[in-house]
Protein backbone atom coordinates (compact mmCIF):
# COMPACT_ATOMS: atom_id res chain seq x y z
CA UNK A 1 0.00 0.00 0.00
CA UNK A 2 3.01 2.71 0.98
CA UNK A 3 4.53 1.30 -2.19
CA UNK A 4 1.46 2.50 -4.29
CA UNK A 5 0.86 5.84 -2.21
CA UNK A 6 4.95 6.80 -2.72
CA UNK A 7 4.36 6.50 -6.57
CA UNK A 8 1.11 8.41 -6.58
CA UNK A 9 3.21 11.38 -4.96
CA UNK A 10 6.07 10.94 -7.45
CA UNK A 11 3.99 10.49 -10.32
CA UNK A 12 2.12 13.80 -9.10
CA UNK A 13 5.43 15.45 -8.69
CA UNK A 14 6.67 15.06 -12.00
CA UNK A 15 3.50 16.44 -13.59
CA UNK A 16 3.45 18.74 -11.14
CA UNK A 17 6.85 19.95 -12.44
CA UNK A 18 6.36 19.44 -16.11
CA UNK A 19 3.60 21.85 -15.62
CA UNK A 20 5.87 24.12 -14.33
CA UNK A 21 8.64 23.81 -16.87
CA UNK A 22 6.18 24.54 -19.54
CA UNK A 23 4.90 27.71 -18.45
CA UNK A 24 8.39 28.80 -17.30
CA UNK A 25 7.86 29.05 -13.61
CA UNK A 26 10.80 26.46 -12.36
CA UNK A 27 14.36 27.18 -13.14
CA UNK A 28 15.02 23.62 -11.81
CA UNK A 29 13.35 21.90 -14.93
CA UNK A 30 15.27 19.04 -16.89
CA UNK A 31 14.70 21.16 -19.85
CA UNK A 32 16.27 24.10 -18.62
CA UNK A 33 19.46 21.84 -17.69
CA UNK A 34 20.03 20.77 -21.06
CA UNK A 35 19.34 24.09 -22.16
CA UNK A 36 22.16 25.35 -20.07
CA UNK A 37 24.00 22.47 -20.80
CA UNK A 38 23.63 22.98 -24.98
CA UNK A 39 24.10 26.92 -24.37
CA UNK A 40 27.82 26.43 -22.23
CA UNK A 41 29.23 24.73 -25.58
CA UNK A 42 30.62 27.08 -28.01
CA UNK A 43 31.64 25.08 -31.58
CA UNK A 44 34.98 25.05 -32.27
CA UNK A 45 34.85 25.56 -36.35
CA UNK A 46 33.33 28.79 -37.66
CA UNK A 47 30.79 25.99 -39.73
CA UNK A 48 29.16 25.02 -37.18
CA UNK A 49 29.36 28.86 -35.41
CA UNK A 50 27.47 30.18 -37.77
CA UNK A 51 25.05 27.16 -38.46
CA UNK A 52 24.01 27.93 -34.53
CA UNK A 53 23.59 31.51 -35.25
CA UNK A 54 21.50 30.95 -38.09
CA UNK A 55 18.95 28.95 -36.05
CA UNK A 56 18.86 31.29 -33.02
CA UNK A 57 18.12 33.85 -35.24
CA UNK A 58 15.46 32.17 -37.36
CA UNK A 59 13.06 30.93 -34.03
CA UNK A 60 14.02 34.10 -31.94
CA UNK A 61 15.39 37.26 -33.83
CA UNK A 62 13.52 40.24 -34.93
CA UNK A 63 14.25 43.64 -36.57
CA UNK A 64 13.17 46.64 -35.04
CA UNK A 65 13.78 50.40 -36.01
CA UNK A 66 14.43 52.58 -33.40
CA UNK A 67 13.49 56.47 -33.40
CA UNK A 68 16.88 57.74 -34.33
CA UNK A 69 16.47 55.34 -37.51
CA UNK A 70 18.93 53.10 -36.62
CA UNK A 71 18.52 49.51 -37.31
CA UNK A 72 18.43 46.17 -34.83
CA UNK A 73 18.77 42.92 -34.34
CA UNK A 74 16.93 42.04 -31.24
CA UNK A 75 17.51 38.49 -30.12
CA UNK A 76 14.76 37.38 -26.81
CA UNK A 77 16.23 34.58 -25.09
CA UNK A 78 14.64 32.57 -22.20
CA UNK A 79 18.03 31.89 -20.62
CA UNK A 80 21.19 33.97 -19.54
CA UNK A 81 23.95 31.47 -20.55
CA UNK A 82 21.97 31.24 -24.17
CA UNK A 83 22.13 34.75 -24.71
CA UNK A 84 26.10 35.16 -23.41
CA UNK A 85 26.37 32.33 -25.79
CA UNK A 86 24.91 34.37 -28.85
CA UNK A 87 26.35 37.83 -27.82
CA UNK A 88 29.98 35.21 -28.15
CA UNK A 89 29.20 33.83 -31.60
CA UNK A 90 28.09 37.46 -33.02
CA UNK A 91 31.86 39.06 -31.64
CA UNK A 92 33.65 35.91 -32.92
CA UNK A 93 31.89 35.04 -35.94
CA UNK A 94 31.03 38.54 -37.68
CA UNK A 95 32.65 40.81 -34.79
CA UNK A 96 29.58 42.45 -33.67
CA UNK A 97 29.04 44.12 -30.62
CA UNK A 98 25.74 43.71 -28.94
CA UNK A 99 24.42 44.80 -25.51
CA UNK A 100 22.12 41.78 -23.23
CA UNK A 101 19.08 43.62 -21.98
CA UNK A 102 16.82 41.78 -19.56
CA UNK A 103 12.95 42.04 -19.42
CA UNK A 104 10.54 41.08 -17.24
CA UNK A 105 7.41 39.37 -18.36
CA UNK A 106 4.73 38.64 -16.72
CA UNK A 107 2.62 35.20 -18.23
CA UNK A 108 1.36 32.91 -15.60
CA UNK A 109 4.37 34.02 -13.37
CA UNK A 110 7.30 36.55 -13.37
CA UNK A 111 9.17 35.48 -16.74
CA UNK A 112 12.64 36.94 -17.60
CA UNK A 113 13.66 37.49 -20.91
CA UNK A 114 16.91 38.28 -22.22
CA UNK A 115 17.31 40.48 -24.84
CA UNK A 116 20.64 40.51 -27.17
CA UNK A 117 20.29 43.64 -29.51
CA UNK A 118 22.53 44.76 -32.12
CA UNK A 119 22.78 47.49 -34.08
CA UNK A 120 22.89 46.71 -37.98
CA UNK A 121 26.01 48.24 -39.45
CA UNK A 122 25.01 49.34 -42.64
CA UNK A 123 26.70 46.90 -44.32
CA UNK A 124 24.48 44.27 -43.30
CA UNK A 125 25.77 40.61 -45.56
CA UNK A 126 25.46 38.83 -42.39
CA UNK A 127 22.12 38.59 -42.25
CA UNK A 128 21.50 37.44 -45.56
CA UNK A 129 24.23 34.82 -45.12
CA UNK A 130 23.06 33.48 -42.04
CA UNK A 131 19.80 32.86 -44.21
CA UNK A 132 17.78 35.44 -41.89
CA UNK A 133 17.21 37.44 -44.63
CA UNK A 134 15.85 36.78 -47.61
CA UNK A 135 17.31 38.02 -51.04
CA UNK A 136 13.98 40.46 -51.23
CA UNK A 137 14.91 41.27 -48.04
CA UNK A 138 12.04 39.64 -46.34
CA UNK A 139 12.43 37.94 -42.82
CA UNK A 140 13.11 33.95 -43.71
CA UNK A 141 11.13 31.44 -42.03
CA UNK A 142 12.96 28.63 -43.62
CA UNK A 143 15.67 26.59 -42.64
CA UNK A 144 19.04 27.68 -44.47
CA UNK A 145 20.35 24.53 -45.82
CA UNK A 146 23.27 26.43 -47.39
CA UNK A 147 24.93 26.23 -44.38
CA UNK A 148 23.92 22.88 -43.22
CA UNK A 149 25.98 20.68 -45.73
CA UNK A 150 28.51 19.01 -42.53
CA UNK A 151 26.67 16.62 -39.93
CA UNK A 152 29.07 19.00 -37.00
CA UNK A 153 26.68 22.00 -38.79
CA UNK A 154 23.51 20.16 -38.54
CA UNK A 155 24.40 18.91 -35.10
CA UNK A 156 24.91 22.67 -34.24
CA UNK A 157 21.87 24.09 -35.76
CA UNK A 158 19.59 21.58 -33.73
CA UNK A 159 21.33 22.85 -30.72
CA UNK A 160 20.09 26.30 -31.43
CA UNK A 161 16.85 24.47 -31.98
CA UNK A 162 16.92 23.10 -28.48
CA UNK A 163 17.94 26.41 -26.86
CA UNK A 164 15.36 28.60 -28.80
CA UNK A 165 12.58 26.24 -28.63
CA UNK A 166 12.94 22.88 -26.97
CA UNK A 167 11.06 21.48 -23.80
CA UNK A 168 11.93 17.86 -22.43
CA UNK A 169 10.49 15.72 -20.11
CA UNK A 170 12.17 14.70 -17.24
CA UNK A 171 12.90 10.80 -18.20
CA UNK A 172 10.98 9.90 -14.50
CA UNK A 173 7.76 10.73 -16.58
CA UNK A 174 6.61 10.15 -19.90
CA UNK A 175 9.19 9.92 -22.48
CA UNK A 176 8.66 13.65 -24.43
CA UNK A 177 10.54 15.70 -26.64
CA UNK A 178 9.32 18.76 -28.38
CA UNK A 179 10.33 21.81 -30.24
CA UNK A 180 7.73 24.55 -30.32
CA UNK A 181 7.88 26.42 -34.17
CA UNK A 182 6.15 29.22 -35.19
CA UNK A 183 5.89 28.87 -38.86
CA UNK A 184 4.50 25.80 -40.55
CA UNK A 185 7.54 25.65 -43.32
CA UNK A 186 10.12 25.51 -40.49
CA UNK A 187 8.33 23.33 -38.51
CA UNK A 188 8.72 21.04 -42.02
CA UNK A 189 12.08 21.64 -42.50
CA UNK A 190 13.65 20.95 -38.95
CA UNK A 191 11.20 17.47 -39.04
CA UNK A 192 13.58 17.11 -42.56
CA UNK A 193 16.85 18.09 -40.65
CA UNK A 194 15.85 15.48 -37.46
CA UNK A 195 15.04 13.21 -40.25
CA UNK A 196 18.80 13.11 -41.99
CA UNK A 197 19.72 12.68 -38.67
CA UNK A 198 17.85 9.48 -38.12
CA UNK A 199 15.03 10.72 -35.63
CA UNK A 200 11.58 10.66 -36.70
CA UNK A 201 9.59 13.53 -35.62
CA UNK A 202 6.08 14.13 -35.39
CA UNK A 203 4.30 17.42 -35.95
CA UNK A 204 0.91 18.40 -34.15
CA UNK A 205 -1.09 21.57 -34.26
CA UNK A 206 -1.01 24.12 -31.11
CA UNK A 207 -2.71 27.28 -30.53
CA UNK A 208 0.15 28.82 -30.10
CA UNK A 209 2.02 27.35 -33.44
CA UNK A 210 3.66 23.99 -34.62
CA UNK A 211 4.74 21.42 -32.34
CA UNK A 212 7.61 18.68 -33.01
CA UNK A 213 7.40 15.82 -30.88
CA UNK A 214 9.46 12.37 -30.24
CA UNK A 215 7.81 10.19 -27.59
CA UNK A 216 10.61 7.14 -28.03
CA UNK A 217 13.06 7.56 -25.20
CA UNK A 218 15.82 5.59 -27.53
CA UNK A 219 15.29 8.60 -30.39
CA UNK A 220 15.45 11.32 -27.33
CA UNK A 221 18.51 9.60 -25.99
CA UNK A 222 19.97 9.99 -29.90
CA UNK A 223 18.51 13.55 -29.99
CA UNK A 224 20.36 14.30 -26.99
CA UNK A 225 23.54 12.46 -28.42
CA UNK A 226 23.43 14.93 -31.49
CA UNK A 227 23.54 17.76 -29.94
CA UNK A 228 25.94 16.75 -27.69
CA UNK A 229 24.26 17.11 -24.53
CA UNK A 230 26.27 14.56 -22.69
CA UNK A 231 25.49 15.44 -18.75
CA UNK A 232 21.80 15.66 -19.55
CA UNK A 233 22.09 12.13 -21.91
CA UNK A 234 23.88 10.18 -18.73
CA UNK A 235 21.52 11.38 -16.70
CA UNK A 236 18.31 10.25 -18.89
CA UNK A 237 19.98 7.25 -19.75
CA UNK A 238 20.17 6.32 -15.87
CA UNK A 239 16.76 6.80 -15.31
CA UNK A 240 16.17 4.77 -18.18
CA UNK A 241 18.03 1.42 -17.23
CA UNK A 242 16.64 2.12 -13.41
CA UNK A 243 13.01 2.15 -14.91
CA UNK A 244 13.52 -0.61 -17.57
CA UNK A 245 14.84 -2.33 -13.89
CA UNK A 246 11.70 -2.00 -12.41
CA UNK A 247 9.73 -3.01 -15.19
CA UNK A 248 11.49 -6.33 -15.07
CA UNK A 249 11.17 -6.84 -11.38
CA UNK A 250 7.61 -6.49 -11.93
CA UNK A 251 6.85 -8.39 -14.65
CA UNK A 252 9.16 -11.18 -12.01
CA UNK A 253 6.61 -10.25 -9.17
CA UNK A 254 3.41 -10.79 -11.27
CA UNK A 255 4.50 -13.75 -12.76
CA UNK A 256 5.54 -15.10 -9.29
CA UNK A 257 2.07 -13.77 -8.19
CA UNK A 258 -0.01 -15.92 -11.03
CA UNK A 259 2.19 -19.28 -10.10
CA UNK A 260 0.33 -18.81 -6.42
CA UNK A 261 -2.63 -18.60 -7.47
CA UNK A 262 -2.34 -21.70 -9.70
CA UNK A 263 -1.20 -23.72 -6.89
CA UNK A 264 -3.84 -22.03 -4.49
CA UNK A 265 -6.32 -23.27 -6.52
CA UNK A 266 -5.19 -26.62 -7.64
CA UNK A 267 -5.33 -27.15 -3.67
CA UNK A 268 -8.87 -26.07 -2.84
CA UNK A 269 -9.57 -28.27 -5.99
CA UNK A 270 -7.82 -31.13 -3.93
CA UNK A 271 -9.05 -30.55 -0.63
CA UNK A 272 -12.48 -30.18 -1.79
CA UNK A 273 -12.35 -33.71 -3.60
CA UNK A 274 -10.88 -34.90 -0.62
CA UNK A 275 -13.49 -33.56 2.02
CA UNK A 276 -16.32 -35.17 -0.57
CA UNK A 277 -14.35 -38.63 -0.14
CA UNK A 278 -13.60 -38.84 2.80
CA UNK A 279 -17.72 -37.64 3.75
CA UNK A 280 -18.71 -40.59 1.56
CA UNK A 281 -16.46 -43.54 2.40
CA UNK A 282 -14.50 -42.06 5.08
CA UNK A 283 -10.87 -42.47 6.12
CA UNK A 284 -10.27 -46.05 5.53
CA UNK A 285 -11.49 -45.96 2.53
CA UNK A 286 -8.89 -44.59 0.52
CA UNK A 287 -6.18 -46.25 -0.16
CA UNK A 288 -3.66 -46.39 2.32
CA UNK A 289 -0.76 -45.24 -0.03
CA UNK A 290 -2.82 -42.05 -0.71
CA UNK A 291 -4.31 -41.41 3.00
CA UNK A 292 -1.24 -39.60 4.41
CA UNK A 293 -1.57 -37.39 1.73
CA UNK A 294 -4.84 -36.67 1.32
CA UNK A 295 -4.50 -35.83 5.52
CA UNK A 296 -1.66 -33.59 5.04
CA UNK A 297 -3.07 -31.48 1.87
CA UNK A 298 -6.49 -30.84 3.89
CA UNK A 299 -3.75 -29.58 6.80
CA UNK A 300 -2.06 -27.42 4.82
CA UNK A 301 -3.88 -26.28 1.78
CA UNK A 302 -1.29 -23.22 1.24
CA UNK A 303 1.80 -25.87 1.10
CA UNK A 304 3.24 -27.11 -2.85
CA UNK A 305 3.24 -29.92 -3.71
CA UNK A 306 7.11 -30.20 -3.30
CA UNK A 307 6.40 -29.13 0.12
CA UNK A 308 3.70 -31.94 0.58
CA UNK A 309 6.24 -34.54 -0.71
CA UNK A 310 9.04 -33.38 2.17
CA UNK A 311 6.75 -33.72 4.90
CA UNK A 312 5.62 -37.27 4.09
CA UNK A 313 7.36 -40.20 5.70
CA UNK A 314 9.48 -41.26 3.54
CA UNK A 315 9.95 -38.26 1.41
CA UNK A 316 8.39 -38.43 -1.76
CA UNK A 317 9.71 -35.72 -4.92
CA UNK A 318 6.89 -33.63 -6.42
CA UNK A 319 6.31 -35.62 -8.97
CA UNK A 320 5.75 -38.37 -7.22
CA UNK A 321 3.28 -36.23 -4.85
CA UNK A 322 1.90 -35.34 -8.43
CA UNK A 323 1.48 -38.94 -9.63
CA UNK A 324 -0.35 -39.43 -6.05
CA UNK A 325 -2.72 -36.73 -6.37
CA UNK A 326 -3.70 -37.71 -10.32
CA UNK A 327 -4.64 -41.40 -8.33
CA UNK A 328 -6.68 -39.88 -5.94
CA UNK A 329 -8.47 -38.00 -8.16
CA UNK A 330 -9.40 -40.82 -10.13
CA UNK A 331 -9.93 -42.91 -7.17
CA UNK A 332 -12.64 -39.95 -6.37
CA UNK A 333 -13.56 -39.87 -10.10
CA UNK A 334 -14.69 -43.60 -9.40
CA UNK A 335 -16.33 -43.54 -6.09
CA UNK A 336 -18.31 -40.32 -5.97
CA UNK A 337 -19.83 -41.60 -9.33
CA UNK A 338 -21.28 -44.04 -7.50
ZN1 LIG B 1 30.41 22.62 -38.91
Amino acid sequence: MNVVIAADIQRRNIILENFRDYYGVSVMSFSNDVRNELARIIPEKSCCQKAELSALLALRGEITQREDGGEYLVTSLENATAATKLYKLLKECYGLSSAVKTQDRKLFKKKRLYLVETPIPSNNKFLYELGFLTKDQEINQQVNWSLLGKNCCKRAYLRGVFISRGFINRPEGNYHLELIMNDSSMAGDVQKLLMKMGIEARISDRKKGLMLYVKEGEKIVDFLRIVEASKALMDFENVRILKSMRNQVNRQVNCETANLAKTVDASLRQVEIIERLIAKAGIKGLPAALRELAVLRIDFPDSTLRELGNMLDPPLTKSGVAYRMKKLASFAEEILDN
